[in-house]
């Protein structure tokens, strides 16, 4: 008999899966996975039997994935929230291929900065920089509890991922918001061990709120498989200038007569989402062209 459910812990070949009611079961997979090179991700929707009695179940199936990213190997996000702080100093580079990934897989993307009990200014500045790109900015501070009542509202009905740098409070806001004790970088710090090593991932499904923890979005690089030309799909503020460019397949780059360029020289652009642009342009360019090698 198959039953229906949501794969939320995978480790050493046992996966833990949860069906509707809230059930939990711990199977195995098919060789037949490892056989086509199928790799079961927490968050993937599966249909298993249920083990009897000690023993463990089968994993028999996985239905289509709505988005999937293989580092971290997670399926079917629905929302990233890519975390910011003052502290440490944002790494807007990162904040932009988080989104381009987004994008690309129409994960919906959501932007917080935390830590606004140190700096009330940073709040705006994203605002300025991303609200063009249509993504929402929220100003939060996971320490004082302020800002965490919207951040839940936008978070209901997605399978929620935060992202970002190490340190800018992902774990901290997490536990604030679902009441479980993760472990924090301050404790980590205190017990000399690399929290990346120690944490795996898991799905957490409490208060109401679905968020997928992984550590693992604290570094990103865009697929190799990204053709340069598909980059300036995933900037939705450049979409309504493209028509004016000169060139149909203007890059935004260095071309002539780009309208990219000319609004950017007028104001109209975030200066620092067109460099950075241009920029992972430039290194899709490389790894698009040494991608035989
Ligand atoms: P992670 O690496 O992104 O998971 O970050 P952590 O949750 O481990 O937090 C890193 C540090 O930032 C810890 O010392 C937290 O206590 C601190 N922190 C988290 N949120 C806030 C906040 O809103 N304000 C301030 N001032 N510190 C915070
Ligand atoms: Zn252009």
């Amino acid at each position: 008999m198959n039953l229906r459910g949501r794969i939320i812990e995978g480790r050493g070949g046992l996966y833990t899966v949860r069906d509707t009611k809230g059930q939990s079961y711990v199977l195995r997979a098919k060789n037949r996975f490892r056989r086509e090179g199928i790799r079961p991700l927490v968050g993937d929707e599966v249909l298993f039997t249920p083990g009897q009695l000690e023993e463990h179940g089968w994993l028999e199936e996985i239905l289509p994935r709505r988005s999937v990213s293989l580092r971290p190997p997670v399926a079917n996000i629905t929302q990233l929230i890519i975390t910011l702080a003052s502290e440490p100093p944002p790494d807007l580079m990162l904040a932009d291929k988080l989104l381009v990934f987004a994008f690309r897989q129409d994960i919906k993307a959501l932007m917080v900065i935390n830590k606004s009990d140190l700096d009330a200014a940073l709040p705006l500045k994203m605002q300025e920089a991303y609200a063009p790109a249509g993504v929402q900015v929220l100003a939060l501070s996971a320490l004082k509890g302020s800002g965490l009542e919207t951040l839940r509202a936008a978070m209901k009905g997605h399978l929620n991922c935060f992202a970002g740098q190490s340190g800018v409070g992902k774990s901290t806001l997490v536990s604030a918001l679902t009441g479980l004790d993760l472990e924090t970088g301050a404790v980590s710090h205190r017990t000399r061990r690399g929290r990346q090593t120690t944490r795996h991932i898991s799905l957490i499904d409490r208060q109401g709120l679905e968020v997928l923890d992984t550590p693992g979005f604290s570094l990103l690089e865009l697929p190799t498989q990204l053709e340069p030309e598909r980059l300036r799909e995933v900037y939705p503020e450049f979409l309504p200038l493209q028509p004016f460019c000169r060139f149909e397949v203007c890059l935004h780059d260095q071309e002539p007569g780009c309208a990219v360029e000319q609004a950017l020289e007028a104001g109209r652009l975030n200066s620092g989402r067109v460099e950075r642009y241009r920029q992972l342009l430039a290194e899709q360019k490389e790894k698009w062209s040494t991608r035989y090698d």
